[in-house]
């Protein structure tokens, strides 16, 4: 996948489109279908060329559906058919009535999924959009109906602003809620939490595809006297920057969790041992060059690898935790590894070891 783009900026937003597209999916097909079967029952009223529309929308969202997990800009391809949807229904309002269109009201469906799923300034540029495609079809198309009776344009535009003001706040707040869940505090990294499902998944795929996994435990040395010394608060801050230099100096697929304390993980999938022992090395030399908060700290690393089948997180932990103690025990500012796991034994299928991996892992 490619870095951030100005309707997704992370990694995390991106996946939040995809995933927000999955869950809504057959909610989205029972709207679908009493919005179909509102137009079939209206049709001798306001004509079936309103079903050309409504087939026009149902193939736009087949489409979506078919390409937003290929894509490697899934939020493009999201905020096309949204937009492509706010011309169709603004289409259908200009064409039954304009300012006295029944139709008028569904102008808040758009907007709706657009809060449902992107960033306020996603939505505020939607909310205008939508707002100005409604003036369009209504106003532009009939204004002295507009002046005449605007009572229904004005109850649309209301219920559009209502409807995206509330849908906006309960997914902020989901958001927060789930944020809070995966987010450690001091250093906004994420937890071990947020390791549980991300290593099952990991697991399978290196399983599937026989390619390697490294992890790489770090440890910030003798930091019992950093807070001693310069007091627990100053300590907070000198483990709010080293967080930062190790976020600064990776990847976006290489994912630095917080396990509590001043322990580091930094998983690297489809990295193989030589390449993960260079970024633990980098790593290292780039914390004792930054001096987080004027303090001369350093960090002792133990890297562990296993590829395919081998990979396996208690397995994998306990190597790069023995190749750390390791690190200490020779003077600690250094990178020790651990070699390459081979061996056969307690290799669980994959579904057998994320059920075995949660309890160790959140615990
Ligand atoms: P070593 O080089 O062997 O790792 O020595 P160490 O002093 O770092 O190791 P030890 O495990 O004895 O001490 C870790 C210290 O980290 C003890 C604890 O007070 C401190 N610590 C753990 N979590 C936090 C935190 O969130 N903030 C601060 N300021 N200190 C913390
Ligand atoms: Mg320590
Ligand atoms: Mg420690």
């Amino acid at each position: 996948m490619s870095g951030g783009s100005w309707l997704c900026p992370t990694e995390l937003d991106r996946n939040r489109v995809v995933d927000a597209n999955d869950r809504v999916r057959t909610i989205r097909r029972v709207g679908s279908g009493a919005v179909g079967a509102a137009l079939i029952i209206s049709a001798p009223w306001i004509g079936w060329w309103t079903l050309i529309l409504f087939a026009l929308s149902a193939l736009n969202f087949a489409v979506v559906d078919r390409r937003i997990g290929k894509s490697p800009h899934p939020e493009r391809v999201s905020a096309i058919a949204i937009v492509v949807t706010m011309l169709i229904i603004g289409a259908g309002v200009a064409l039954s009535g304009g300012p006295r269109s029944p139709v008028l009201p569904w102008m808040v469906l758009p907007a709706g999924m657009v809060a449902a799923r992107f960033r306020p300034r996603v939505v505020i540029a939607a909310l205008v959009l939508t707002i100005l495609i409604t003036l369009v079809a209504s106003v532009g198309v009939h204004p002295q109906w507009a002046i005449d009776d605007p009572v229904s344009l004005i109850a649309a535009l209301a219920l559009l602003a209502g409807v995206v003001s509330i849908v906006w706040a309960l997914q902020a707040a989901e958001l927060h809620h789930r944020d809070e869940a995966i987010l450690d505090p001091l250093t906004g990294l994420l937890n071990r939490h947020a390791l549980v499902p991300r290593f099952i998944e990991i697991t399978h795929q290196a399983r599937l595809t026989g390619q390697p996994v490294c992890l790489v435990l770090c440890d910030v040395d003798c930091f019992k006297e950093v807070n001693d010394e310069h007091g627990h608060d100053r300590g907070d801050a000198a483990l709010r920057d080293v967080a930062y230099e190790l976020r600064k100096r990776l990847r976006s697929f290489e994912l630095v969790y917080r396990l509590g304390g001043e322990e580091f993980l930094i998983v690297l999938p489809g990295i193989e041992l030589s390449a993960a022992k260079a970024t633990a090395e980098r790593l290292r030399a780039a914390i004792e060059q930054a001096r987080p908060t004027g303090i001369p700290i350093t960090i002792s690393l133990g890297v562990s690898a296993a590829r395919g089948a081998q990979v396996d997180y208690d397995t994998l932990f306990k190597a790069a935790d023995e190749a750390l103690y390791e690190a200490k025990h020779m003077g600690r500012n250094r990178v020790i590894a651990a070699p390459e796991l081979l061996s056969t034994e307690a290799q669980a299928p994959p579904e057998k070891t994320s059920l075995a991996l949660a309890p160790q892992l959140v615990g």
